[in-house]
């Protein structure tokens, strides 16, 4: 039950890391159609404004609060502030990306103005309903008018739930044209892995953030030992809620043992991925990431969405007592396993990612659902 094409701009709804990387190109190529609304939600320079110039995107149209409440107040207020800016700028398609509260804020502010609504990302499943992403998942699948499904499996996620038709599309993910055209090659990796105080394949890069493994002391503790146990120097971009809880938890010490450094830029990060003999990670977004320039990699989690990858490039684990064992096996087979990813193929699709998802976008926004 949406209007006719307003004729009005495509909001772009946006605010974090992940979102700024996956929809960068696709605001470029929606050129002067974009309207980019910031939700504010990661608002640290380093999590945020630095995607912003790396991807050479220009600076938010609209800026909304969201940032530093309970989920609960996040997604009220966004939706509130949301339906706001949809009122008076009336455009013509909302577009939301992957599983923030900022999503469901995007979609049910873009469905009360009947809006119509495009979800990049769509059809990701983890069927884990403790997490708060798997919820803002299906509620913005199943208020989008075109959900923009990576994988095949995701379309038949979206199809166990009746979603179908003229409503999905297969596209692959925008991660990968981001990741083909910002990866330094070789020699740079190589220059990077040094500028930062370590050899290239002879380090591993840790990144944690997740509440499940930082905001229990023991869970935390049990990732910092394993790390700073292994055989090889671990570099940690530290994301600012893992530090508070480090800090919090009495835990600098047991950091002091890891090269722990501020989050870093998105070039340099896949760089050093590219560089490094094994990735441990909680990251949704790296999972995909290693597919791409391919190098072996742990995820420590509960649950996945994104079950393509598992088994092959990414092994994933719980933080329990097992966890310092698995991870000097890990390291141990890493090289071997490296060797064997070299030849697979990333289940995300190529670089035409972007463009197939502007085409559908452009073709809602004009006739509309
Ligand atoms: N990343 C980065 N710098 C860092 C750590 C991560 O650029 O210091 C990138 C990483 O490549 C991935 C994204 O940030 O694309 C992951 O962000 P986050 O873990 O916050 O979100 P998720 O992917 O889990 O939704």
């Amino acid at each position: 039950m949406t209007q006719p094409p307003s004729g009005g701009p495509v909001a772009v709804v946006l605010g974090t890391r992940p979102e700024i990387i996956k929809l960068a190109r696709i605001v470029d190529l929606l050129g002067g159609e974009a309207h980019i609304v910031h939700t504010g939600q990661h608002f640290d320079a380093n999590l945020s404004e630095t995607f912003f110039t790396e991807f050479g995107m220009r600076p938010p149209d609209t800026h909304v609060g969201v940032g530093g409440r309970t989920r609960g107040e996040q997604i009220g207020v966004a939706t509130a502030e949301l339906d706001a800016v949809f009122r008076s700028l009336r455009p013509s398609a909302v577009v939301v990306q992957g599983d923030t509260n900022a999503v469901t804020a995007g979609a049910l502010a873009a469905n009360a103005n009947e809006i119509p609504i495009a979800h990049v990302e769509a059809g990701l499943r983890s069927f884990d309903r403790r997490m708060p992403e798997e919820h803002n998942r299906v509620i913005a699948d199943h208020l989008s008018d075109r959900c923009f499904a990576p994988t095949d499996l995701n379309v038949e996620h979206l199809a166990r739930e009746g979603i179908s038709g003229a409503r999905v599309l297969k596209t692959g993910n925008p991660v990968v044209e981001a990741v083909e055209r910002l990866l330094p090659d070789a020699s740079a990796r190589s220059d990077l892995a040094r500028s930062h105080g370590v050899d290239p394949d002879r380090f591993v890069l840790a990144t944690f953030h997740r509440p499940e493994n930082v905001d229990r002391e023991e869970t935390l503790r049990t990732i910092l030992v394993s790390l700073a146990r292994l055989d090889l120097p671990v570099l940690l971009p530290l994301h600012p809620r893992t530090q508070d809880r480090i800090d919090r938890f009495g835990l600098a010490d047991l950091a002091a043992k890891i090269e722990i450094v501020d989050p870093i830029g998105y070039r340099d990060f896949i760089g050093l991925g590219a560089a490094a003999r094994l990735i441990v990670s909680d990251s949704g977004g790296v999972q995909e990431e290693v597919s791409v320039f391919k190098r072996p990699s742990v995820v420590v989690r509960r649950s996945t969405e994104r079950q393509e990858v598992e088994g092959t490039f990414v092994r994933r684990v719980e933080a329990d007592a097992h966890l310092p064992a698995i991870l000097e096996t890990e390291l141990s087979t890493a090289s071997e396993r490296r060797t064997e990813l070299q030849s697979l193929p990333s289940p995300y699709g190529d670089t035409s990612s972007p463009n197939r998802i502007v085409d559908a976008i452009r073709d809602l926004a004009e006739s509309g659902p």
